[in-house]
């Protein structure tokens, strides 16, 4: 296979999105339903955020309720999808002399995958991989890795990269569905320019006047440099797929690097 796959970065917002069918969750199917279908989908997805850069390398990864306090419908979820060992290892093989431990039995699919993949690829017949996030690493390593994936484009991978570009859960307000305050606007769509225009500029988002409120921890954000960094290598900006704002302190901005 020549041809490079598309890679994208979904802004998954709430867990319910999984069992509801909105503007976001369409435009993510819809997105899905235009490209090649994938050899194999590699997730970075925010809510793997561990000390260790590791990959799920298990022939059945479990699905993964990360979350309290929602329907039952939620738990009920499931996304059989397999995983692929081999390719795990060849991540690993690829990636060097980064680290990337073989994950057999810890993580799964989660919730930050899952719940845009039962729109995107709801037969979950394509093996699912997911690549954690190492806490311990600045935004350059993060880039950097992203950038090292660029491979894998062309082998048939789909690479999702799954978090909220402004994600504030300490600031939601209940009373501001489908707005945003004034602050995730301007962080939102400062973040906007540098990937639609040149994503390798955008560890300067943290020069930001408002990146304190938008990434007061950055579990979310950091999925985002991995595109940014498939988008450097690829030396082609990105597109938004679908934006919008919900309980005032999220973003739902979803990006696409073309495939070509
Ligand atoms: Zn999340």
């Amino acid at each position: 296979m020549s041809e490079s796959m598309p890679a994208a970065f979904v802004g998954h917002g709430s867990p319910m999105n999984a069992i509801e069918h909105n503007r976001y969750t369409n435009a993510w199917s819809t997105f899905a339903s235009q490209i090649p279908k994938p050899s194999a989908i590699l997730v970075i997805s925010a809510h793997w955020y561990v000390n260790i850069t590791a990959i799920t390398a298990m022939k059945i990864p479990r699905t993964i309720h990360d979350f309290y306090g929602f329907p039952t419908a939620l738990f009920d979820v499931q996304y059989p999808a397999p995983g692929d060992p081999e390719l795990a290892e060849r991540v690993a093989e690829i990636v060097k002399p980064t680290y990337v431990g073989l994950d057999n039995d810890s993580w799964g699919i989660d919730h930050g995958t899952w719940s845009v993949l039962v729109h995107m690829f709801p037969q979950a017949d394509v093996p699912v991989l997911q690549l954690s996030i190492n806490a311990q690493l600045p935004f350059e390593y993060h880039f950097n890795l992203g950038a090292q994936l660029h491979a894998l484009r062309s082998q048939g991978v789909f690479i999702l990269a799954s978090g909220n570009v402004v994600h504030n859960l300490r600031l939601i307000d209940w009373q501001k569905a489908g707005a945003g305050n004034d602050w995730a606007h301007r962080f939102d769509d400062g973040v906007r320019s540098i990937m639609t225009s040149d994503a390798s500029q955008l560890a300067t988002s943290e020069q930001f006047a408002d990146y304190e409120l938008a990434v007061p921890t950055p579990d979310h954000f950091l999925p985002l440099a991995y595109l940014a960094g498939l988008s450097a290598a690829a030396g082609s900006p990105t597109q938004t797929i679908v934006d919008g704002y919900e309980m005032g302190s999220l973003s739902m901005t979803s990006y696409e690097l073309a495939g070509s």
